[in-house]
């Protein structure tokens, strides 16, 4: 795809100005001080992704003004990039725990979910998007998905395509997932309607490309409202970069199977059927999984279980391959080169 073709007039991706959209976010503080004010509680603990630890002290700090003194606040610092990954350590040892910035992956009333969801505007790059679209003459159904962030605006995004003489599909994909529409970076299961194309809403370059993947036989067009772009998706780079992979893997002896610790990353009966299908393997079990952590162990190549995206996206980092579950089985020679696809993750815990 040529710089001109995916760069459109407007896009703000690369200029620094994509997060103005997007800086003012609810974090629902009374909701989680009637929680502590219930409870009685005197330990609470606060948990962010990534991108919003920087807040974290902020928000402590107006909880503290609410709340008064004999409430100690703890800040997680572990790293957080999905509602699979509560810090465990943190939510045992406190009255009330605070996930920010994701939907539950699995309610529960030991863990308070803040979803943090954006409040940039949908419809004008929706509207954008009609013209990447099918026409809804020639193609009326279409498919309606995206990310929790943008989840608030769900129904404006499908009344704004039906407006346009669409016919929308929706469903909720599984029970990883919380909302009809939803997808995750390792599920996109809600996008498994009969349209023929179906529209994404939301930022990221990996979301829309796992969703390609998996249903590569439908016309993905990408509306990213925060970077105020719209591309259709395209998988031929990334099938490149996993094939790659998945040929150096090929003459590998010894194998590290990584069973991931976090609580929803966890796929023990994949590593088992491994690990009883070859005995050259070795189960490593392990939280976060980084290229640091894997070095001192003396493998040809590495299978994951845990969250796809990080081989996936961080692959190329690894000083050994790094395969996704389905890839194994390529690269050992259980399954043809053509059976490659996206790994994807059901269920929770
Ligand atoms: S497993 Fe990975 S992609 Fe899936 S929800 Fe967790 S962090 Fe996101």
């Amino acid at each position: 795809m040529s710089q001109e073709s995916e760069y459109s007039e407007g896009d703000l991706r690369n200029t620094g100005m994509a997060l103005k959209h997007d800086r003012e976010w609810d974090y629902e503080l009374e909701r989680i001080v009637d929680a502590i004010e219930e409870r009685d509680a005197t330990k609470v603990g606060l948990q962010f992704p990534e991108g919003l630890k920087r807040r974290g002290p902020s928000v402590a700090d107006d909880l503290r003004e609410l709340v008064g003194d004999g409430v100690t606040f703890m800040l997680s610092g572990q790293p957080c990039y999905g509602a699979c990954d509560l810090d465990t350590y943190l939510m045992k040892r406190t009255d009330v725990f605070v996930h920010f910035g994701h939907s539950p992956m699995k309610e529960s009333n030991k863990v308070i979910y803040v979803p943090l969801f954006s409040n940039v505007e949908v419809t004008p790059i929706i509207e954008e998007a009609l013209e990447t679209l099918e026409s809804p003459d020639e193609t009326p159904e279409i498919g309606l998905v995206t990310t929790a962030q943008h989840m608030n605006r769900f129904e404006e995004m499908a009344a704004f395509l039906e407006e346009a003489g669409y016919e929308v599909q929706t469903r909720r994909g599984d029970d990883r997932l919380t909302h009809e529409g939803q997808v995750l970076g390792c599920n996109y299961a809600s996008a498994d309607v009969p349209a023929d194309q179906v529209l994404y809403v939301g930022g990221g370059k990996f979301h829309p490309l796992g969703l390609a993947m998996e249903h590569p036989e439908k016309h993905v067009v990408i509306a990213d409202p925060v970077n105020n772009v719209v591309t259709v998706a395209d998988t031929e780079k990334f099938m490149k970069q996993r094939f790659g992979a998945v040929h150096r893997a090929m003459d590998a002896r010894r194998w590290g199977v990584i069973f991931c610790t976090k609580i929803g990353q966890g796929r023990w009966e994949i590593a088992q059927d491994i690990l009883a299908d070859n005995e050259n393997t070795y189960l490593i079990t392990m939280d976060e999984v980084t290229p640091d952590r894997l070095r001192n162990f003396d493998m040809d190549a590495f299978v994951n279980t845990g969250c796809p995206r990080i081989t996936t996206d961080d692959g190329p980092r690894f000083h050994k391959p790094m395969l996704t579950p389905g890839e194994y089985e390529i690269a050992v020679g259980n399954e043809p080169l053509e059976n490659l696809s996206f790994d994807t993750f059901h269920g929770t815990w």
